[in-house]
């Protein structure tokens, strides 16, 4: 396995590499929900590319860019064991310089949600990507289900910028607890993560009620919301998955996502159906 910290080496890099590039972009502090992105990157292509970098323009004043968790050398040991061919591990100097030339997300889609609590944070996500997609070209890039809105605004982004990559969405890995997998889950105590446990029963409820024929959003939320007392509730929202309000649910086309914060975690979970 390689490791290139410098964006224009890596481009030199690729640009005598024959066939495919698969292409996982990851904030470290690897774990079984990154390694899945991994392993479909590595089934589809002849050559998969991991990039590691803490984005410092996605963290707003006063979260947790400081102390997000990095753990380098075990990061490199699951890349190189699970068949990565090169690890970009760029520092922020490398990416970012001086006045640059801003990318913003959408008014409407990039400030509800995640976007309400955490005001310009997927323009920062959206600049790193739009970078880390011209730096690597890669044909295909993998990204989780579990940041369902991120995931969206990238889609978006590709398709109103007619970019060439193809954006292969991978299913939320869950501890066998059903907790989603993240790397700010190490944030939580004991009894915390048990606290945390209501954010995927309070999913599994919704979509339980809808198997059984309920389709109201206000009574499934109101259900959720529920399950989710005690916890620092951010948001409980049932959207089509175009991310567009709904008033009843369609089986196909609708995504159910929590926000809540357990102690001082903000954890996101959600389910499609
Ligand atoms: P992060 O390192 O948190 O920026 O995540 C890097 C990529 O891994 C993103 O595309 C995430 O959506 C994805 N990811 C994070 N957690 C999970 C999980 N539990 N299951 C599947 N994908 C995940």
């Amino acid at each position: 396995m390689k490791i290139i910290s410098h964006p224009l080496r890596l481009k030199e890099t690729l640009r005598d590499a024959q066939g495919s590039v698969g292409f996982v972009p990851t904030m470290g502090a690897l774990h079984e929900g990154h390694l899945e992105l991994i392993k479909n990157a590595r089934k589809e292509n002849d050559i998969v590319v991991v990039s590691i970098f803490v984005n410092p323009t996605q963290f707003l004043e006063g979260e947790d860019l400081d102390k997000y968790p990095r753990r380098d050398e075990a990061d490199k040991k699951i890349c190189e064991l699970a068949g990565v061919d090169i690890l970009f591990f760029p520092t922020a100097q490398d990416i970012y310089s001086e006045d640059e030339v801003k990318l913003q997300a959408p008014n409407v889609r990039g400030y509800i949600l995640e976007g309400f609590t955490r005001p310009g944070h997927f323009s920062g996500v959206l600049t790193v990507v739009m970078k880390l997609l011209n730096i690597v070209s890669p044909t295909r890039a993998y990204f989780g289900k579990k940041d369902a809105q991120q995931l969206h605004l990238i889609m978006l982004m590709v398709k109103q910028y007619f970019m060439s990559v193809e954006i292969v969405p991978i299913d939320t890995v869950r501890d066998s607890d059903g907790l989603a997998q993240s790397s700010r889950n190490v944030y939580l105590s004991a009894e915390q993560r048990a606290e945390a446990l209501k954010i995927p029963t309070s999913l599994y409820h919704g979509a339980k009620l809808i198997s059984q024929g309920v389709t109201d959003v206000e009574r499934i939320r109101k259900e959720i919301l529920e399950i989710l007392s005690g916890l620092e509730v951010g948001y409980v929202a049932i959207l089509s998955r175009e991310f567009e309000p709904i008033d009843t649910v369609q089986i196909g086309n609708s995504i159910i996502l929590v926000e809540a914060i357990v102690g001082e975690t903000r954890l996101l979970d959600n389910i499609w159906l």
